[in-house]
Protein backbone atom coordinates (compact mmCIF):
# COMPACT_ATOMS: atom_id res chain seq x y z
CA UNK A 1 0.00 0.00 0.00
CA UNK A 2 1.41 3.35 -1.00
CA UNK A 3 0.60 5.50 2.60
CA UNK A 4 2.63 8.65 0.99
CA UNK A 5 0.86 11.41 2.07
CA UNK A 6 0.66 14.82 1.17
CA UNK A 7 -0.36 17.44 3.88
CA UNK A 8 -2.25 20.49 3.46
CA UNK A 9 -1.99 23.68 5.28
CA UNK A 10 -4.20 26.90 5.71
CA UNK A 11 -3.69 29.46 8.25
CA UNK A 12 -6.30 32.11 9.00
CA UNK A 13 -6.07 34.89 11.69
CA UNK A 14 -7.32 32.81 14.48
CA UNK A 15 -7.83 29.43 12.58
CA UNK A 16 -5.21 26.33 11.55
CA UNK A 17 -7.03 24.36 8.87
CA UNK A 18 -5.66 20.97 7.56
CA UNK A 19 -6.17 17.98 5.10
CA UNK A 20 -4.31 14.98 4.50
CA UNK A 21 -4.45 13.29 0.87
CA UNK A 22 -3.20 9.74 0.36
CA UNK A 23 -1.24 8.29 -3.03
CA UNK A 24 1.58 10.75 -5.35
CA UNK A 25 -0.31 10.45 -8.32
CA UNK A 26 -3.44 13.35 -8.14
CA UNK A 27 -3.73 13.14 -4.12
CA UNK A 28 -7.32 11.27 -4.91
CA UNK A 29 -7.83 9.95 -1.61
CA UNK A 30 -8.58 12.61 1.70
CA UNK A 31 -7.56 10.46 5.14
CA UNK A 32 -8.34 13.26 6.96
CA UNK A 33 -9.14 16.57 7.54
CA UNK A 34 -9.84 18.91 10.69
CA UNK A 35 -9.36 22.28 12.09
CA UNK A 36 -8.00 24.35 15.43
CA UNK A 37 -10.36 27.51 16.29
CA UNK A 38 -10.57 30.55 18.15
CA UNK A 39 -6.38 30.13 18.35
CA UNK A 40 -4.95 32.72 21.36
CA UNK A 41 -8.54 32.63 22.75
CA UNK A 42 -10.28 31.08 25.87
CA UNK A 43 -11.62 28.78 23.66
CA UNK A 44 -9.31 27.22 21.51
CA UNK A 45 -10.80 23.86 19.91
CA UNK A 46 -9.73 21.25 17.75
CA UNK A 47 -11.86 19.23 15.50
CA UNK A 48 -10.33 16.20 13.51
CA UNK A 49 -12.36 14.15 11.42
CA UNK A 50 -10.62 11.13 9.47
CA UNK A 51 -10.87 7.42 8.00
CA UNK A 52 -9.89 6.10 11.30
CA UNK A 53 -11.42 7.91 13.21
CA UNK A 54 -13.33 11.53 14.94
CA UNK A 55 -12.31 13.68 18.27
CA UNK A 56 -13.31 16.70 19.50
CA UNK A 57 -10.85 18.29 22.41
CA UNK A 58 -10.47 21.98 23.61
CA UNK A 59 -7.50 22.97 23.88
CA UNK A 60 -5.34 24.78 26.79
CA UNK A 61 -6.44 28.17 26.77
CA UNK A 62 -4.76 31.37 25.09
CA UNK A 63 -2.12 29.73 23.42
CA UNK A 64 -0.55 30.62 20.25
CA UNK A 65 0.09 29.53 16.46
CA UNK A 66 3.33 27.52 17.79
CA UNK A 67 0.62 25.30 20.29
CA UNK A 68 -1.33 25.09 17.83
CA UNK A 69 0.73 23.80 14.99
CA UNK A 70 2.33 21.24 17.85
CA UNK A 71 -1.79 20.02 18.35
CA UNK A 72 -2.04 19.16 14.40
CA UNK A 73 1.04 17.33 14.71
CA UNK A 74 0.20 15.25 17.79
CA UNK A 75 -3.10 14.12 15.89
CA UNK A 76 -1.52 13.62 12.49
CA UNK A 77 0.54 10.56 14.63
CA UNK A 78 -1.83 9.43 17.11
CA UNK A 79 -2.40 5.91 17.50
CA UNK A 80 -5.62 5.55 17.37
CA UNK A 81 -7.30 8.29 14.90
CA UNK A 82 -4.31 10.00 13.13
CA UNK A 83 -3.84 9.40 9.44
CA UNK A 84 -0.33 8.22 9.47
CA UNK A 85 1.97 6.20 11.20
CA UNK A 86 4.79 8.76 11.55
CA UNK A 87 5.79 11.64 10.49
CA UNK A 88 8.33 10.30 7.69
CA UNK A 89 5.25 9.54 6.04
CA UNK A 90 4.51 12.79 4.37
CA UNK A 91 6.15 13.26 1.27
CA UNK A 92 4.96 16.86 0.48
CA UNK A 93 3.15 19.99 2.05
CA UNK A 94 0.99 22.62 0.43
CA UNK A 95 0.17 25.76 2.27
CA UNK A 96 -2.16 28.06 1.27
CA UNK A 97 -1.14 31.54 0.80
CA UNK A 98 -3.44 34.15 0.76
CA UNK A 99 -1.21 36.95 -1.51
CA UNK A 100 1.47 35.97 -3.57
CA UNK A 101 1.11 40.00 -4.75
CA UNK A 102 2.63 40.22 -8.64
CA UNK A 103 5.77 38.48 -7.61
CA UNK A 104 3.94 34.85 -7.62
CA UNK A 105 2.57 33.90 -10.79
CA UNK A 106 2.30 29.78 -9.65
CA UNK A 107 2.77 27.13 -6.58
CA UNK A 108 6.29 27.87 -5.81
CA UNK A 109 8.92 25.70 -3.67
CA UNK A 110 9.65 27.01 -0.33
CA UNK A 111 12.84 27.90 0.65
CA UNK A 112 14.36 30.58 2.92
CA UNK A 113 14.05 33.66 -0.32
CA UNK A 114 10.28 32.14 -1.19
CA UNK A 115 9.81 32.97 3.05
CA UNK A 116 10.92 36.24 3.19
CA UNK A 117 8.69 37.14 0.35
CA UNK A 118 5.91 35.68 1.64
CA UNK A 119 6.81 37.73 4.87
CA UNK A 120 7.29 41.14 3.23
CA UNK A 121 3.77 40.86 1.25
CA UNK A 122 2.12 41.12 4.34
CA UNK A 123 1.99 44.58 3.54
CA UNK A 124 -0.58 43.77 1.74
CA UNK A 125 -2.80 41.15 3.89
CA UNK A 126 -1.30 42.01 7.14
CA UNK A 127 -3.98 39.25 8.57
CA UNK A 128 -3.08 36.69 6.50
CA UNK A 129 0.52 36.48 5.45
CA UNK A 130 2.20 36.77 8.28
CA UNK A 131 0.76 34.01 10.50
CA UNK A 132 1.16 31.57 6.78
CA UNK A 133 4.51 32.62 6.92
CA UNK A 134 4.84 31.29 10.58
CA UNK A 135 2.77 28.14 10.00
CA UNK A 136 5.58 27.47 7.22
CA UNK A 137 7.95 28.51 9.81
CA UNK A 138 7.29 25.83 12.03
CA UNK A 139 6.45 23.14 9.10
CA UNK A 140 9.70 23.29 7.86
CA UNK A 141 11.42 22.71 11.16
CA UNK A 142 8.67 19.91 11.60
CA UNK A 143 9.30 18.00 8.21
CA UNK A 144 13.09 19.10 7.63
CA UNK A 145 13.47 18.06 3.63
CA UNK A 146 10.00 17.95 2.71
CA UNK A 147 9.32 19.56 -0.35
CA UNK A 148 6.78 22.68 0.62
CA UNK A 149 5.37 24.36 -1.70
CA UNK A 150 3.38 27.95 -1.32
CA UNK A 151 -0.20 27.88 -3.20
CA UNK A 152 -1.10 31.45 -3.71
CA UNK A 153 -4.83 32.78 -3.81
CA UNK A 154 -4.11 35.48 -6.34
CA UNK A 155 -1.72 33.36 -8.65
CA UNK A 156 -4.53 32.31 -10.83
CA UNK A 157 -5.16 36.13 -11.46
CA UNK A 158 -1.65 36.86 -12.85
CA UNK A 159 -2.97 36.78 -16.51
CA UNK A 160 -5.37 39.49 -15.99
CA UNK A 161 -4.37 42.12 -18.53
CA UNK A 162 -3.30 45.83 -17.35
CA UNK A 163 -7.14 46.96 -18.30
CA UNK A 164 -8.75 44.42 -15.97
CA UNK A 165 -6.56 45.03 -13.12
CA UNK A 166 -5.73 48.86 -13.10
CA UNK A 167 -7.50 51.38 -10.97
CA UNK A 168 -7.78 54.56 -12.57
CA UNK A 169 -5.43 56.26 -10.41
CA UNK A 170 -2.37 58.29 -11.30
CA UNK A 171 0.03 55.65 -12.56
CA UNK A 172 2.31 56.03 -10.64
CA UNK A 173 0.08 54.21 -7.13
CA UNK A 174 0.60 51.38 -9.46
CA UNK A 175 4.10 51.18 -10.06
CA UNK A 176 5.32 53.16 -7.03
CA UNK A 177 2.77 51.67 -4.71
CA UNK A 178 1.36 48.45 -6.81
CA UNK A 179 -1.98 49.48 -5.80
CA UNK A 180 -3.84 46.98 -8.69
CA UNK A 181 -6.37 44.40 -8.80
CA UNK A 182 -4.87 41.06 -7.84
CA UNK A 183 -8.29 38.98 -7.17
CA UNK A 184 -8.37 36.43 -4.68
CA UNK A 185 -9.92 32.79 -4.54
CA UNK A 186 -7.91 31.74 -7.18
CA UNK A 187 -7.95 27.86 -6.49
CA UNK A 188 -11.42 27.59 -5.81
CA UNK A 189 -12.02 29.02 -9.45
CA UNK A 190 -9.35 27.37 -11.49
CA UNK A 191 -10.48 24.40 -9.88
CA UNK A 192 -14.33 24.10 -10.43
CA UNK A 193 -13.03 25.88 -13.78
CA UNK A 194 -11.16 22.08 -14.34
CA UNK A 195 -13.77 19.98 -13.36
CA UNK A 196 -16.46 21.78 -15.65
CA UNK A 197 -14.09 21.09 -18.12
CA UNK A 198 -13.80 17.33 -17.01
CA UNK A 199 -17.44 17.12 -16.66
CA UNK A 200 -18.04 18.49 -19.91
CA UNK A 201 -15.50 16.52 -21.44
CA UNK A 202 -14.62 19.42 -23.51
CA UNK A 203 -11.09 20.94 -23.34
CA UNK A 204 -10.83 23.55 -21.18
CA UNK A 205 -9.01 25.89 -24.09
CA UNK A 206 -11.84 25.66 -25.67
CA UNK A 207 -14.11 26.86 -22.94
CA UNK A 208 -15.47 30.20 -21.92
CA UNK A 209 -16.37 29.94 -18.20
CA UNK A 210 -17.87 32.55 -16.11
CA UNK A 211 -17.51 30.96 -12.47
CA UNK A 212 -19.20 32.30 -9.01
CA UNK A 213 -17.96 31.57 -5.78
CA UNK A 214 -20.38 32.54 -2.94
CA UNK A 215 -19.50 32.01 0.10
CA UNK A 216 -18.51 33.78 3.20
CA UNK A 217 -16.39 35.59 0.96
CA UNK A 218 -17.62 36.10 -2.85
CA UNK A 219 -15.94 36.83 -6.07
CA UNK A 220 -16.95 35.95 -9.62
CA UNK A 221 -14.18 35.13 -12.38
CA UNK A 222 -14.48 35.39 -16.00
CA UNK A 223 -12.05 32.46 -17.37
CA UNK A 224 -10.82 31.92 -21.26
CA UNK A 225 -9.07 28.87 -21.98
CA UNK A 226 -8.21 28.24 -18.40
CA UNK A 227 -6.99 31.66 -17.90
CA UNK A 228 -8.46 34.22 -15.65
CA UNK A 229 -9.38 37.27 -17.70
CA UNK A 230 -10.95 39.32 -14.80
CA UNK A 231 -12.02 38.65 -11.61
CA UNK A 232 -14.55 40.98 -8.97
CA UNK A 233 -11.90 41.05 -6.22
CA UNK A 234 -9.46 43.74 -6.50
CA UNK A 235 -6.47 45.43 -4.65
CA UNK A 236 -8.28 43.41 -1.19
CA UNK A 237 -10.76 40.95 -1.27
CA UNK A 238 -13.28 43.92 -0.15
CA UNK A 239 -14.09 44.49 -3.98
CA UNK A 240 -16.73 43.14 -6.03
CA UNK A 241 -19.85 41.18 -4.53
CA UNK A 242 -21.83 41.80 -1.17
CA UNK A 243 -20.71 39.27 1.05
CA UNK A 244 -21.04 37.81 4.31
CA UNK A 245 -19.72 41.21 6.10
CA UNK A 246 -17.59 42.87 3.66
CA UNK A 247 -19.68 45.53 1.66
CA UNK A 248 -18.14 44.96 -1.80
CA UNK A 249 -18.10 47.93 -4.14
CA UNK A 250 -19.05 51.14 -3.10
CA UNK A 251 -18.57 54.96 -4.44
CA UNK A 252 -15.07 55.58 -3.32
CA UNK A 253 -16.14 58.50 -2.12
CA UNK A 254 -18.15 57.73 0.63
CA UNK A 255 -14.77 57.19 2.62
CA UNK A 256 -13.59 61.03 2.97
CA UNK A 257 -17.40 61.66 3.14
CA UNK A 258 -17.68 59.53 6.34
CA UNK A 259 -13.66 60.54 7.84
CA UNK A 260 -15.23 64.38 8.09
CA UNK A 261 -18.77 63.61 8.57
CA UNK A 262 -18.20 61.40 11.35
CA UNK A 263 -14.81 61.65 12.14
CA UNK A 264 -13.67 58.59 11.45
CA UNK A 265 -10.27 57.21 11.22
CA UNK A 266 -9.12 54.28 8.80
CA UNK A 267 -8.96 51.50 11.44
CA UNK A 268 -13.20 52.50 11.90
CA UNK A 269 -13.50 52.44 8.39
CA UNK A 270 -11.77 49.44 7.85
CA UNK A 271 -14.51 47.44 10.22
CA UNK A 272 -16.76 49.28 8.61
CA UNK A 273 -16.73 48.36 5.23
CA UNK A 274 -15.20 44.11 6.16
CA UNK A 275 -16.87 43.31 9.47
CA UNK A 276 -20.01 45.27 9.42
CA UNK A 277 -21.69 45.75 6.19
CA UNK A 278 -22.62 42.53 3.64
CA UNK A 279 -25.48 40.39 4.26
CA UNK A 280 -24.78 41.50 8.60
CA UNK A 281 -24.58 44.86 7.58
CA UNK A 282 -27.80 45.27 5.32
CA UNK A 283 -30.17 42.39 7.21
CA UNK A 284 -29.40 44.02 10.13
CA UNK A 285 -29.44 40.27 11.49
CA UNK A 286 -26.55 37.80 10.49
CA UNK A 287 -24.18 36.78 7.90
CA UNK A 288 -25.57 33.98 7.09
CA UNK A 289 -27.38 32.85 4.14
CA UNK A 290 -29.19 30.22 5.17
CA UNK A 291 -30.42 31.91 8.25
CA UNK A 292 -31.05 34.88 6.07
CA UNK A 293 -33.62 32.81 3.74
CA UNK A 294 -35.38 31.36 6.64
CA UNK A 295 -36.13 34.97 8.76
CA UNK A 296 -36.94 36.20 4.61
CA UNK A 297 -39.61 33.50 4.27
CA UNK A 298 -40.90 34.50 7.90
CA UNK A 299 -41.52 37.75 6.22
CA UNK A 300 -38.16 39.70 7.79
CA UNK A 301 -38.04 42.41 5.52
CA UNK A 302 -34.84 43.78 5.50
CA UNK A 303 -33.51 39.56 5.39
CA UNK A 304 -35.32 39.81 1.95
CA UNK A 305 -33.40 43.03 0.92
CA UNK A 306 -30.27 41.74 1.89
CA UNK A 307 -30.62 38.64 -0.49
CA UNK A 308 -31.90 41.06 -3.19
CA UNK A 309 -29.10 43.39 -3.61
CA UNK A 310 -26.74 39.43 -2.95
CA UNK A 311 -28.29 38.57 -6.20
CA UNK A 312 -28.18 41.81 -8.30
CA UNK A 313 -24.89 42.26 -7.37
CA UNK A 314 -24.16 38.73 -8.88
CA UNK A 315 -26.14 39.38 -12.04
CA UNK A 316 -24.23 42.40 -12.29
CA UNK A 317 -21.05 40.62 -12.92
CA UNK A 318 -22.34 37.73 -14.96
CA UNK A 319 -23.76 40.27 -17.45
CA UNK A 320 -19.94 42.57 -17.52
CA UNK A 321 -18.35 39.17 -17.53
CA UNK A 322 -20.67 37.67 -20.33
CA UNK A 323 -19.83 40.86 -22.35
CA UNK A 324 -16.01 40.59 -21.74
CA UNK A 325 -15.51 36.65 -22.43
CA UNK A 326 -18.25 37.89 -25.82
CA UNK A 327 -19.99 34.49 -25.11
CA UNK A 328 -20.51 32.04 -21.91
CA UNK A 329 -20.16 28.28 -22.51
CA UNK A 330 -20.62 27.40 -18.78
CA UNK A 331 -21.73 29.20 -15.75
CA UNK A 332 -20.33 27.83 -12.59
CA UNK A 333 -21.41 28.50 -9.22
CA UNK A 334 -20.00 26.82 -5.85
CA UNK A 335 -18.85 27.25 -2.57
CA UNK A 336 -21.36 27.71 0.37
CA UNK A 337 -24.70 29.59 -0.90
CA UNK A 338 -23.47 28.72 -4.77
CA UNK A 339 -23.59 24.35 -3.88
CA UNK A 340 -26.61 25.15 -1.35
CA UNK A 341 -28.75 28.03 -2.47
CA UNK A 342 -31.48 27.01 -5.01
CA UNK A 343 -32.94 30.39 -4.40
CA UNK A 344 -29.74 32.35 -5.12
CA UNK A 345 -28.55 30.36 -8.39
CA UNK A 346 -32.44 30.96 -9.31
CA UNK A 347 -32.92 34.71 -8.60
CA UNK A 348 -29.07 35.26 -10.15
CA UNK A 349 -30.04 33.99 -13.54
CA UNK A 350 -33.61 34.57 -13.71
CA UNK A 351 -35.10 36.00 -17.19
CA UNK A 352 -31.71 35.54 -19.10
CA UNK A 353 -33.33 33.38 -21.67
CA UNK A 354 -32.16 36.43 -23.89
CA UNK A 355 -29.17 36.10 -23.60
CA UNK A 356 -28.57 32.07 -23.78
CA UNK A 357 -29.55 31.30 -20.28
CA UNK A 358 -32.18 28.94 -19.26
CA UNK A 359 -32.73 27.16 -15.71
CA UNK A 360 -34.20 24.03 -15.21
CA UNK A 361 -36.23 24.86 -11.85
CA UNK A 362 -36.70 21.36 -11.50
CA UNK A 363 -32.82 20.39 -11.74
CA UNK A 364 -31.93 23.50 -9.77
CA UNK A 365 -34.44 22.54 -7.08
CA UNK A 366 -33.14 18.99 -6.64
CA UNK A 367 -29.14 19.65 -6.87
CA UNK A 368 -27.29 18.15 -4.15
CA UNK A 369 -23.98 20.81 -5.06
CA UNK A 370 -22.09 19.57 -1.98
CA UNK A 371 -21.94 15.98 -3.33
CA UNK A 372 -21.60 15.75 -6.62
CA UNK A 373 -21.41 18.28 -10.39
CA UNK A 374 -25.06 19.26 -10.69
CA UNK A 375 -26.36 20.48 -14.06
CA UNK A 376 -28.86 23.08 -13.26
CA UNK A 377 -29.75 24.62 -16.86
CA UNK A 378 -31.93 22.73 -19.47
CA UNK A 379 -31.31 21.03 -21.89
CA UNK A 380 -32.61 23.97 -24.28
CA UNK A 381 -30.16 26.03 -22.74
CA UNK A 382 -26.83 27.26 -25.20
CA UNK A 383 -25.23 28.25 -21.53
CA UNK A 384 -24.78 25.35 -19.29
CA UNK A 385 -25.22 26.45 -16.02
CA UNK A 386 -23.16 23.68 -13.32
CA UNK A 387 -23.07 23.94 -9.51
CA UNK A 388 -19.74 22.35 -8.98
CA UNK A 389 -18.28 21.02 -5.07
CA UNK A 390 -15.29 23.33 -4.23
CA UNK A 391 -12.49 21.32 -2.82
CA UNK A 392 -9.39 23.87 -2.45
CA UNK A 393 -8.16 21.54 -0.33
CA UNK A 394 -7.31 18.78 -2.85
CA UNK A 395 -6.44 21.46 -5.56
CA UNK A 396 -3.86 22.55 -3.34
CA UNK A 397 -2.62 18.79 -2.78
CA UNK A 398 -2.57 18.16 -6.48
CA UNK A 399 -0.81 21.74 -7.25
CA UNK A 400 1.48 20.94 -4.84
CA UNK A 401 2.66 17.48 -6.53
CA UNK A 402 3.00 18.63 -9.93
CA UNK A 403 4.70 21.72 -8.84
CA UNK A 404 7.16 19.63 -6.40
CA UNK A 405 7.65 17.51 -9.67
CA UNK A 406 8.18 20.59 -12.08
CA UNK A 407 10.83 21.93 -9.57
CA UNK A 408 12.59 18.56 -9.20
CA UNK A 409 13.21 17.86 -12.74
CA UNK A 410 14.16 21.66 -13.13
CA UNK A 411 11.18 21.96 -15.65
CA UNK A 412 9.32 25.37 -16.47
CA UNK A 413 6.03 25.44 -17.55
CA UNK A 414 4.74 28.16 -19.50
CA UNK A 415 4.10 31.52 -18.03
CA UNK A 416 7.27 30.91 -15.42
CA UNK A 417 9.66 33.88 -15.18
CA UNK A 418 12.65 32.45 -13.24
CA UNK A 419 13.57 30.08 -10.78
CA UNK A 420 10.56 28.59 -8.39
CA UNK A 421 8.36 30.63 -10.29
CA UNK A 422 9.93 34.06 -8.64
CA UNK A 423 9.68 36.86 -10.92
P1 LIG B 1 -16.30 30.29 3.62
O1 LIG B 1 -16.17 31.42 2.65
O2 LIG B 1 -16.12 30.73 5.05
O3 LIG B 1 -15.53 29.04 3.25
P2 LIG B 1 -18.66 28.79 2.83
O4 LIG B 1 -18.20 28.56 1.44
O5 LIG B 1 -18.77 27.61 3.73
O6 LIG B 1 -17.85 29.92 3.57
O7 LIG B 1 -20.09 29.51 2.76
C1 LIG B 1 -20.78 29.87 3.90
C2 LIG B 1 -22.13 30.45 3.47
O8 LIG B 1 -22.84 29.44 2.75
C3 LIG B 1 -23.01 30.85 4.64
O9 LIG B 1 -23.65 32.07 4.37
C4 LIG B 1 -24.04 29.73 4.69
O10 LIG B 1 -25.26 30.12 5.22
C5 LIG B 1 -24.18 29.42 3.21
N1 LIG B 1 -24.81 28.12 2.98
C6 LIG B 1 -24.34 26.90 3.26
N2 LIG B 1 -25.26 25.94 2.95
C7 LIG B 1 -26.34 26.61 2.47
C8 LIG B 1 -27.62 26.22 1.98
N3 LIG B 1 -27.98 24.94 1.94
N4 LIG B 1 -28.47 27.19 1.58
C9 LIG B 1 -28.12 28.50 1.61
N5 LIG B 1 -26.93 28.93 2.06
C10 LIG B 1 -26.05 28.00 2.48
Amino acid sequence: MNDATTLVINAGSSSLKYACFQGNGLAEKETARGQIDRIGHTDMKLVHRGLRGSVERSLAPRQGYTDAFAAMLEILTDPEVGPIRSRDKIQAVGHRVVHGGDTFTRPTRIDAHVLAEIQRLGALAPLHNPVSAQAIEQSLLAFPGVPQVAVFDTAFHQTLPPEAFLYGLPYEYYREHKIRRYGFHGTSHQHVSIRSSDFLKKPIEDLAIISCHLGNGSSVCAIEGGRSIDTSMGFTPTEGLLMGTRCGDIDPAVLPFLMRSQGMDADTLDKLLTRQGGLLGLSGLTEDMRELEAAARAGHEQAATAIGVFCRRVRKYVGAYLALLGRADVIVFTAGIGQGSALVRARTLAGLEGLGIVIDEKRNAEARGFEEVCVISSERSPVTVLVVPTHEEQMIARLTLTSDLENMDGRDSDGIAGPCGLA
